[in-house]
């Protein structure tokens, strides 16, 4: 489903108490802010009113609709009056979708001349909201508190982006992802429990074979190859002459995407390990397909590639881009330190400052064909880094902003995608933190997806989060490390 196919319910507390026209008034009070909400353009998916609940029935009855409906990816709540919160609790124990409590008031402003006990009566979100905060506290409810006006821009964008988080919770239980080939022999970082993925976050993860993927490769047509290379001479420089390395990755565009489309998977992953009968490595291939929105992990890694794929789903729309990436070098000069980012071809163009260029070049490690490859530098702007490890028992997902540069000099013999950035709080300190944390050398780099939108996504899924910013300092994350380890080994 596609981010515009979602849809949020908006349910409004109330009770009997305050006679019919209070009742009257707060429905179409309710009405009235779903249909604004929905017109300010701000919001990627629709808000749908739905009822104003007023008995424990109500309450429960819109839950249950919920959790059945594939289209709706949570429930939004607030309270124009006060609703006793114990008609809460069987609602709220089996709500199975996220859950977004807005503290907003339908008035801006307390009209002091006119203000009097019939207005009290209708507008007491003051006290309504904090009541519902009260129940899902005591309930250890999992959801997100946005309070504002709902006419204000930042609330709306807040929503939004709460909404993006949300829909990358329904995605998720829905991914697949399709493993040619296993793990890089020995690496720690990229393995994990495939089981304790799919009852925590819904990932199905499975293998095919190379030798499928081969004979997929072998039965793509001339034609076919033919109308995408005219793709890639629009969208991209060819700076090469051998054009045949570049046709046989065109194939193995083609292939991949048929046999994740076949199997219903959103990412992959493969291993320069295991290449049996494959001329190449895929590498403008796999950038292609990552462009395309699917996931991508390398070397096995299905954890990046499931990530990837998710945060691609959460930033439909937007165009700052997502893709796969790894920290390869640093720049150590004190005062103008910064990272290198790479990988051995597979970045996606989604990033690129610049239009592209194709070029062919041997690859050092794997012993295949010189692979075609899209060669870019990464955009400038702040950005996050993500990544998720498997702790044993439980997996935590680690944040870092970072603030993509330029990069200062140029690297004319360094024949692959690169991005250069700045870490938070700053360099030592902030790969410090991330080391300490056990962050992988792989990662998630997106433009478009904020590290409070990764925290709403781990909080809706139940998994640790990390966050390395501007104000993390590191005494105190060993304490949170240490500390959290110990809860969620009780939890
Ligand atoms: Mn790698």
């Amino acid at each position: 489903m596609a981010m515009k196919d979602y849809e949020f319910w908006f349910v409004v507390g109330s009770q009997f108490l305050y006679g019919p026209e209070v009742l009257e008034i707060v429905a179409a009070r309710a009405a009235e802010m779903a249909d604004q909400l929905n017109a300010s353009g701000r919001l990627p998916c629709k808000i749908v009113y739905k009822v104003t609940a007023k008995t424990p029935e109500e309450i429960s009855n819109v839950v249950k609709e919920a959790n059945y409906r594939d289209n709706c990816a949570g429930i939004i709540t607030w309270m124009h009056t006060f609703s006793p919160s114990k008609m809460w609790i069987d609602g709220l124990k089996n709500l199975q979708k996220p859950y977004l409590h807005l503290a907003t008031q339908y008035n801006l402003q307390i009209p002091n001349e006119e203000i009097d006990m019939d207005f009290m009566n209708l507008n007491q979100s003051a006290h309504g909201d904090r009541e519902h905060g009260f129940i899902a506290a005591r309930l250890r409810m999992p959801r997100k508190v946005i309070v504002g006006y709902w006419r204000d821009e930042d609330v709306q964008r807040r929503i939004g982006d709460w909404m993006r988080a949300a829909v990358g919770v329904a995605f998720s239980k829905k991914v697949k992802i399709m493993r040619f080939g296993d793990n890089m022999r020995n690496v720690a970082v990229t393995e994990g429990d495939k089981v304790e993925a799919q009852i925590k976050l819904g990932w199905q993860v499975n293998t095919w074979p190379v030798g499928a993927l081969v004979e997929e490769i072998n039965a793509v047509t001339d034609a076919e190859v033919d109308a995408l290379l005219e793709e890639y001479r629009k969208k991209y420089e060819i700076a090469t002459d051998n054009i045949d390395a570049i046709r046989y990755q065109a194939k193995a565009e083609i292939a991949i995407k048929r046999m994740l489309d076949r199997e219903g998977c959103q990412g992959f992953t493969n291993t320069f390990e295991d290449l049996y009968g494959m001329e190449q490595l895929p590498g403008l291939a796999t950038q292609r397909l990552m462009e395309q929105g699917y996931g991508y992990g390398a070397e096995g890694d299905w954890k990046t590639s499931a990530m990837t794929a998710i945060i691609k789903a959460m930033s439909e729309g937007k165009h700052g881009g997502t893709s796969f990436m790894e920290d390869y070098t640093y720049e150590l000069t004190k005062g103008n330190e910064y990272i290198l980012g790479a990988h051995m071809l597979e970045v996606c163009p989604s990033i690129a400052a610049a239009k592209p260029r194709i070029e062919v070049h041997p690859l050092s490690i794997g012993g295949k064909n010189a692979p075609a490859r899209l060669v870019f530098e990464g955009k400038a702007g702040n950005a996050i880094a993500v990544s998720l490890i498997d702790m044993g028992g439980r997996l935590r997902l680690i944040c870092q902003d970072i603030e993509c540069i330029k990069p200062p000099l140029p690297m004319p013999n360094l024949p692959v995608a690169r991005v250069t950035w700045k870490p938070m709080p700053d360099m030592l300190t902030g790969i410090e933190a991330w080391i300490m944390a056990g962050g992988s050398h792989h990662t998630v780099l997106s433009y478009d997806v904020t590290a409070e939108q990764m925290k709403d996504w781990a909080r809706m899924m139940d998994i640790e989060f990390v966050h390395i910013n501007k104000d993390t300092n590191l005494e105190q994350l060993e304490k949170d490390l240490f500390l959290a380890d110990l809860a969620w080994k009780l939890k």
